[in-house]
C-alpha cells in the first residue's frame, strides 16, 4: 500500500482550525461572563500570535483570511445600508456623527502629536478611534430592547454616517498615503492625487450604477429562478467577492468599498434578505477570522511600555467621544436620557478602528504600537460597555421612578389587567394567519416578532406586538407569560423554541405550550423541553395535499358497482 507523505503546507489549515477552536472556545467564555463575544475572538487572536506562547498562526495567511473578512463585513454593510433610517434621524444623526468623528479625530491626533508621531499617522490614528462597533452596539441596544426607540434609532443612524465615515475614509487613506510617500508632497500633488482617486471613485460609482445597478440583480434573478439554493449562495458570494476583487482590479478601488457596494445594490433587490441570510454563516465565519487576525498584531507588551498611552487612548475613546455626543445631542433639544444612550453605545471601537487602523499599518503611515493602541483601547472599551450600560440603567430606573411620581405613567405596549391570552411567537408565513385566525375567535392576542418590519406590519394589522427574540427572558417577561393561557411558537427555530418552553413552563405551570416543527428529531425535542404538543408541518401539508387530491373529481376513486 501507497501512502503518501504528509504534505508541509498546512499552514492554512492549521491557521483556520486554530482561529475556530480558539475563537469559539474564548468567544463562548465570554459569552458566559456577559461581555461581547468579539472580546473572546480578539483573545484567541492574542492567544494566536507571535508574542504569546505556545501556537504561532502564519502571519501571511492570517491577513488574506482577515481581508476575505472586511469584504464580507463590508458586503454586510451595504446589504443592511438603510437610507431611509438614516433619513428619518438626519436632524441630529448627521450633524452629531460628523461632530463626533472631528473631536474624536482631533483628539486621537493630539495624543499621536505628544507621542512623536507624524501628521498622517496621527489623523489615521485618531479616526480609528471616531467609529464605534456596529457589532457591539446592536447587541447593547437589543438586549435593552432600545431598537424600536427613538433613541435607538438616532444611534443606528448615527452609526451609518460613520460607515459612510469609514467607507470615505478607505479611499482617501490610500490617496493620501501616495500621495505624501516622500514626506515632501506640496498642496497640489495632494491635491491632484486626491483628484485622481475622486475620478476613480467616480468611475467607479458610475459603473456601478450603470451596469452593475441592472447586471447583479439580474443575475440574482434568474439563478433564483433555477431553484438551486446552492447556486443562489454562491452567485450571491461571487458577486461580493468579484466586485470586491473585481473593482480593486480595474478601478483601483479599495475592496471594502467595491464589496460595500455591491451589498448596496443587492439591497434594493427583492432577494436582499434572502441573499443578506445566505452568506451569513459564511460572513460570520470570516469575520471571525477577521477579529482573530487583528488580534494576533497585538503586542501585550504594550501595557507594560507605554500604560500612559493604553490609558489615553482609552480615554478619549470612553470620556472624549462620549462627552462629545453628549454635548451634541443635548445642544439638539433631546433629553438626557437620549444623549446618555447614545454616548454610552459610541463609547466603544470595534471592526471598523480594525480596518483603518490596519489598512493604516499596511501602508506604513501608522507605527505598530499604534494598532496595539486601538486594540487595546478597543479591548477595554467594549469589556467596559455592558458595565457602563448597566450603570445607565440603574440612573435609568432611577429616573423613571422620579418621573413616575411626578406623572402618571405611560401605558406600556401590553396592557397589564390582559388575561387569559394567546402569546403567538413568530409574525411571519405561520404565526401571521395564525394570530388572525384566533382573533377572529375572539382570542386576545400578543405576538413576539423578531423582525422590525413584520413588528411593523403586526402591529399595522392591529396586533399588541411586543419586539425582540422570544428566547430573551426580558422579551418573553413583557408578554405577561404568567397570566397567558396559551403560547404557540410559530417560528422554524426549534431548538431556541424548546429552550424558551421550559422557561415559560418553569413560570407558568398552567400554560399550553405548542410549537412547530420541521423534523420529527425537532418534536421529541420540543416535547422533552415540556411542550404540549408539536405540530410538523411538513407532514401537515402532505395530508393537506392529499386532502386536495382526493376532493377533486379527477381523482375520487372510481365508485364500485
Ligand atoms: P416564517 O418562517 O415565515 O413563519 O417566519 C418566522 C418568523 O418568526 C420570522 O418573522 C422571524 O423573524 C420570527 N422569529 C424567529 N425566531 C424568533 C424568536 N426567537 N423570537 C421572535 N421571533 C422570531
Amino acid at each position: 500500500m501507497y501512502f503518501r507523505p504528509m504534505p508541509h503546507h498546512t499552514s492554512l489549515i492549521a491557521m483556520l482550525v486554530a482561529g475556530f477552536v480558539l475563537a469559539f472556545v474564548l468567544g463562548a467564555l465570554a459569552n458566559r461572563l456577559r461581555l461581547s463575544p468579539l472580546v473572546g475572538y480578539l483573545l484567541a487572536g492574542i492567544v494566536a500570535g507571535p508574542y504569546t506562547p505556545g501556537f504561532v498562526g502564519d502571519a501571511e495567511i492570517a491577513p488574506q483570511l482577515a481581508e476575505i473578512g472586511v469584504i464580507l463585513l463590508m458586503f454586510g454593510v451595504g446589504l443592511h445600508f438603510s437610507l431611509r433610517d438614516l433619513l428619518s434621524v438626519r436632524g441630529i444623526a448627521i450633524p452629531g456623527a460628523v461632530a463626533q468623528i472631528t473631536v474624536a479625530t482631533t483628539l486621537g491626533w493630539g495624543l499621536a502629536l505628544l507621542m512623536g508621531w507624524g501628521h498622517m499617522a496621527g489623523l489615521v490614528f485618531g479616526f480609528s478611534l471616531a467609529t464605534a462597533s456596529t457589532v457591539v452596539l446592536l447587541r447593547a441596544m437589543e438586549e435593552r430592547r432600545l431598537l424600536d426607540t427613538r433613541r435607538g434609532r438616532i444611534a443606528v443612524g448615527w452609526l451609518i454616517v460613520e460607515d459612510i465615515a469609514c467607507v470615505v475614509a478607505l479611499v482617501l487613506i490610500p490617496a493620501l498615503a501616495g500621495a505624501l510617500g516622500d514626506g515632501d508632497a506640496s498642496a497640489g500633488e495632494i491635491g491632484i492625487a486626491l483628484l485622481f482617486t475622486f475620478l476613480k471613485v467616480g468611475a467607479f460609482v458610475a459603473f456601478m450604477l450603470l451596469v452593475g445597478r441592472r447586471v447583479i440583480p439580474w443575475l440574482l434573478e434568474r439563478i433564483a429562478g433555477t431553484g438551486s439554493r446552492e447556486l443562489f449562495t454562491l452567485c450571491v458570494l461571487a458577486i461580493a467577492m468579484g466586485v470586491a476583487l473585481g473593482s480593486a482590479e480595474l478601478f483601483g478601488v479599495s475592496f471594502a468599498l467595491g464589496a460595500f457596494f455591491a451589498g448596496m445594490l443587492l439591497n434594493e433587490s427583492e432577494f436582499s434578505s434572502q441573499a443578506a441570510q445566505d452568506s451569513m454563516p459564511m460572513r460570520d465565519a470570516f469575520a471571525v477570522l477577521f477579529f482573530v487576525s487583528v488580534g494576533m498584531l497585538f503586542d501585550p507588551i504594550i501595557l507594560f511600555d507605554h500604560p500612559w498611552q493604553v490609558v489615553a487612548t482609552t480615554l478619549i475613546i470612553l470620556v472624549g467621544k462620549s462627552a462629545a455626543a453628549y454635548g451634541i445631542v443635548r445642544l439638539f433639544g433631546h433629553s438626557r436620557s437620549t444623549a446618555l444612550t447614545i454616548s454610552t453605545s459610541l463609547a466603544q471601537i470595534g471592526e471598523f478602528a480594525f480596518i483603518i487602523a490596519g489598512l493604516g499599518l499596511a501602508l506604513r503611515l501608522l507605527p505598530p504600537e499604534g494598532l496595539s493602541l486601538v486594540l487595546a483601547g478597543s479591548l477595554i472599551s467594549i469589556m467596559l460597555n455592558p458595565l457602563l450600560f448597566m450603570l445607565l440603567d440603574r440612573w435609568q430606573a432611577r429616573e423613571d421612578a422620579r418621573a413616575d411620581r411626578e406623572r402618571p405613567p405611560e401605558p406600556p405596549v401590553v396592557p397589564v389587567d390582559i388575561e387569559g391570552h394567546a402569546i403567538v411567537v413568530g409574525y411571519g408565513r405561520v404565526g401571521a394567519q395564525l394570530a388572525t385566525l384566533l382573533r377572529h375567535r375572539g382570542v386576545p392576542i400578543v405576538v413576539i416578532e423578531d423582525d422590525a418590519d413584520l413588528v411593523r406590519r403586526a402591529r399595522e394589522d392591529g396586533f399588541t406586538t411586543v419586539r425582540g427574540n422570544a428566547a430573551n427572558p426580558r422579551v418573553m417577561e413583557e408578554a405577561a407569560p404568567d397570566r397567558a393561557k396559551l403560547a404557540v411558537f410559530a417560528i422554524p427555530q426549534a431548538l431556541e423554541a424548546g429552550e424558551a418552553i421550559e422557561r415559560l413552563k418553569a413560570a407558568n405551570p398552567g400554560i399550553t405550550a405548542l410549537a412547530r416543527a420541521h423534523s420529527d428529531r425537532q418534536v421529541e425535542h420540543l416535547l422533552a423541553h415540556g411542550a404540549d404538543a408539536a405540530v410538523l408541518a411538513e407532514r401537515e401539508l402532505a395530508y393537506s395535499l392529499a386532502e386536495m387530491i382526493m376532493a377533486s373529481p379527477a381523482y375520487r376513486p372510481p365508485r364500485t358497482a
